[in-house]
């Protein structure tokens, strides 16, 4: 049996195509049509697979986009599928701290991976990869060299709230001569000081899995884990996470649009 989970995201558009135990991926940029994102990445999927439409059971789409997509045969949110996907990754994690492009959210979960209690952030770019982003290219970096640029760096205190704010900090910072790994450092405690608070008030959990594409970047783990007091972990398919969740739930719950 054949399922698959597409999420589009507001930057990434993520797929996963799942067959017992083995899955395959895909991740393709958004840009500007998360219709044509997702039906690339769907298409994407079933081309390097060698199947055809008819021979999916079940395709589930979940994340922004996901009303945009009219191949799929439900939508279900993403708190649902990331908490799904999180188990898949790492049994008994019953936090998941996810932040993607321009949303932050923090998910507990049973440790079997159903939703207890969830907080979101969707309202502001701090906190965010955009935030990320928007200050690597005031750095003149990528986001991909944000952890190995600060790494072993002391944090500068960033007061700043607003991304465009901080953008401004940062120039000036730099401008003072402030070394550019303690300015990348102070914007990823900020980061996830933003996140940590958001966990507190939804309660401890004991097992967390970061997952989205700021996963990827190992200094906002770290200041993550120390500002939770607890061990927070990821995983290779971290960022995955909502696809793989939403490929899951099509298996576990098939439904079947008329065509
Ligand atoms: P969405 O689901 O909202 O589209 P993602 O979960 O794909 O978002 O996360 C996108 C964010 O991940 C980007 O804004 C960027 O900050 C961050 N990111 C992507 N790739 C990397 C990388 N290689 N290293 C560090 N951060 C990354």
């Amino acid at each position: 049996m054949y399922t698959v989970g597409i999420d589009v995201g507001s930057v990434t558009t993520k797929g996963v195509l799942l067959n017992g135990r083995d899955w395959r991926h895909v991740i393709r940029p958004t840009g500007c049509s998360p219709r044509q994102a997702g039906l690339e990445a769907f298409e994407e999927l079933l081309g390097q697979a060698g199947l055809v439409r008819d021979d999916i059971s079940c395709v589930i789409g979940t994340g922004y986009g996901r009303i945009s997509i009219p191949f799929i045969d439900k939508a279900i949110t993403e708190i649902t599928c990331h908490a799904r996907g999180a188990h898949h990754l790492l049994e008994g994690a019953d936090m998941v701290v996810d932040i993607g492009g321009q949303d932050s959210k923090v998910i507990l979960t049973d440790g079997r991976g159903n939703v207890v209690n969830f907080a979101m952030n969707d309202k502001c770019a701090a906190g965010t990869g955009r935030f990320l982003e928007v200050i690597a290219a005031a750095l003149g970096a990528d986001v991909s060299e944000l952890a190995d640029l600060a790494r072993g760096a002391e944090p500068v205190q960033i007061s700043s709230m607003c991304t465009v704010f901080a953008e401004s900090e940062v120039i000036s910072l730099l401008a003072q001569g402030v070394d550019r790994g303690r300015i990348i450092a102070g914007i990823h405690r900020s980061v996830a000081s933003r996140v940590a608070a958001m966990a507190e008030r939804l309660g401890k959990g004991g097992l967390i899995l970061f997952t989205g594409g700021v996963a990827k970047n190992d200094g906002v783990r770290e200041f993550l884990a120390r500002e939770l007091g607890r061990e927070t972990l990821v995983v290779p398919e971290s960022q995955l996470a909502g696809a793989l969740g939403a490929a899951l739930l099509a298996r576990e719950k098939p439904v079947r649009k008329e065509r």
